[in-house]
């Protein structure tokens, strides 16, 4: 184990002793896998609400946003576990043995993650390492990305007439880029792209090089479900360049389809920053 987790350690033991565990230091504690949902504390689930009020311990990621951090309990234990370029982060490997360690130290843990912790989120590694070696596990699901971003930038990923398919794709997966392009070309439906900002030209490319009209619909939406979030709507052709434009910061989803022209429309929450409208009706 290196230094980091015993800093973690020492400091956790030091705060756990401020606290009142629900279970005796003796007894096995539990892992509750929370979704904390994209940002709005109100779009946090009422059972991870309480998870979150009942752990004696929060691991937390980058994409838990500063408003539902602030409802954890002052008294309480909590770590940033997460990867983000200002922040020190553990490994995979040490973050699951962190989570071993504390539980069987009677620990009854809440591992909170953006979004849903089983859509790219890790969760099903942590879940499957914890349920090996017999460590209880509860999995609370949260809005994902694609629907929390979408809802608040109007965009409804399924609109009749318009799409009858949704495609979660991750362009940061173990294959890297190495999808099945020619599907996902294909009219009639919404693709939703995570970790996608740093990859627009090869989406483009890829896209448009397996018959996607360069002119579809695409939007970028940044920071959503958030007081800060920006959305952009351009064309397959323009994502790049919008995103340099508008310099659009991490986390950003990337939305493709038809249903992206319903956004100038539904822009309930007020975040349309630009939208090339002459595009999308060319
Ligand atoms: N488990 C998470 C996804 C983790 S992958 C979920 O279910 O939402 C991280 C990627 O999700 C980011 O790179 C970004 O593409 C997307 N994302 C997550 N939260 C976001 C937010 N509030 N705004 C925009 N994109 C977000």
């Amino acid at each position: 184990m290196g230094n980091k987790i015993i800093a973690l350690n020492n400091e956790t033991r030091a705060l756990k002793q401020q606290s009142t565990p629900s279970k005796s230091a003796s007894s096995q504690g539990k892992v509750w896998l929370v979704g904390s949902g994209p940002g709005d504390a109100e779009l946090l689930t009422v059972k991870a609400l309480r998870i979150i009020q009942q752990a004696d311990l929060i691991l937390y990621d980058a994409l838990v946003s500063d408003e539902i951090r602030a409802l954890f309990p002052e008294q309480t234990a909590a770590l940033f576990v997460g990867k983000s370029k200002n922040h020190h982060s553990i490994s995979q490997s040490a973050l699951n043995e962190l989570l071993v360690t504390k539980a069987a130290e009677g620990f009854n843990i809440c591992r909170l993650k953006g979004g849903d912790p089983f859509i790219f989120g890790r969760g099903g590694e942590e879940a499957l390492t914890l349920r090996k070696i017999g460590v209880d596990v509860e999995i609370v699901p949260g809005i994902t990305a694609a629907s929390g971003c979408t809802s608040y930038a109007g965009i409804p990923l399924t609109h009749r007439g318009m799409a009858q398919a949704c495609t979660f794709i991750t362009a940061h997966g173990e294959t890297g880029l190495n999808l099945d392009w020619h599907a996902l070309a294909r009219p009639a439906q919404t693709l939703v792209i995570y970790m996608g900002l740093s990859k627009l030209p090869d989406i483009r490319r890829e896209l448009s090089y397996h018959g996607m009209p360069t002119n579809t619909p695409a939007a970028l939406i940044s920071n959503g479900c958030r007081p800060e979030q920006q959305t952009v709507i351009g064309t397959l052709e323009t994502l790049p360049e919008l995103a340099k434009q508008h310099q659009l910061p991490s986390p950003t989803l990337v939305v493709i389809g038809e249903v992206v022209t319903l956004a100038p429309a539904l822009n309930w929450f007020n975040t349309l920053i630009e939208s090339e409208q002459h595009e999308l009706s060319a």
